[in-house]
């Protein structure tokens, strides 16, 4: 676990990158790594003094099981809301992604080899959320973090902006690859032009620090957005 900005660090899983924020009444986890990810997301609370229990809020990017794997044993063990876009949601409770994958020409014989990981990697245990979150809703985290719906590499995909710590949580709707951006693209891209739409709404917000699902957090982010 590293610490980003004051009260906000990265656990990194074995895939994807979990967000730890920590404020005066709990904290919040955005996103949940792979099933077996569960025990370092505990240990990295354990490490802050904090207990399960002290978990308040899961947020959820959207559904992809590389982001949602440990929701449900994280939600048992800390009794947290979980928050999710209406779509996303729906895809969570029945342990799928919101999506179908779009493999073409040789990643179609690449994703079939390939089935059993990719299987698991977008398959989670169902779980439950209990609250719909949409566009522009303000959740206590962060001195407010702000919904902001991102569709492109999934239908229901969602950021999370907080401005006054200037900091956006993107998911998968960007990839930081080196020290710069990029969208989401490829076969696991549900809409690539609403996937550029999103990034060019991203772009606009003005944030400093850019926190992505896979790859290393990007500071001083505002010139690294992908031109689109
Ligand atoms: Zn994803």
């Amino acid at each position: 676990m590293t610490q980003i900005v004051s009260n906000v660090h990265v656990v990194k899983g074995s895939v994807v990158n979990c967000f730890l924020i920590v404020d005066a009444d709990g904290l919040t986890l955005i996103d949940t790594g792979l099933a077996r990810d569960r025990a370092k997301i505990l240990r990295s609370i354990a490490d802050l003094g904090h207990s399960p229990r002290d978990l308040k809020r899961i947020l959820l990017t959207h559904s992809d099981g590389d982001h949602t794997g440990s929701l449900a044993a994280l939600r048992a063990a800390s009794g947290a809301r979980v928050y999710a876009s209406a779509i996303e949601a729906q895809a969570i409770a029945r342990g799928e992604p919101s999506r179908p994958l779009q493999p073409r020409g040789w990643a179609k014989i690449a994703f079939a080899l390939l089935s059993p990981f990719t299987a698991r990697m977008f398959k989670a245990a169902p779980a439950t959320v209990d609250e719909i979150v949409s566009d522009g809703q303000v959740l206590p985290a962060l001195g407010g973090l702000r919904v902001v719906a991102t569709p492109g590499h999934t239908p229901g995909h969602i950021s999370l902006f907080a401005p006054a710590a200037g900091v956006l949580f993107v998911g998968d709707s960007l990839v930081s690859e080196g020290a710069r951006l990029r969208g989401s693209r490829g076969m696991n891209t549900w809409d690539q032009a609403k996937a550029d739409e999103s990034v060019k709404r991203q772009a606009a917000l003005g944030a400093r620090i850019v926190c992505t699902g896979h790859g290393e957090v990007i500071a001083d982010a505002v010139d690294k957005f992908p031109q689109v």
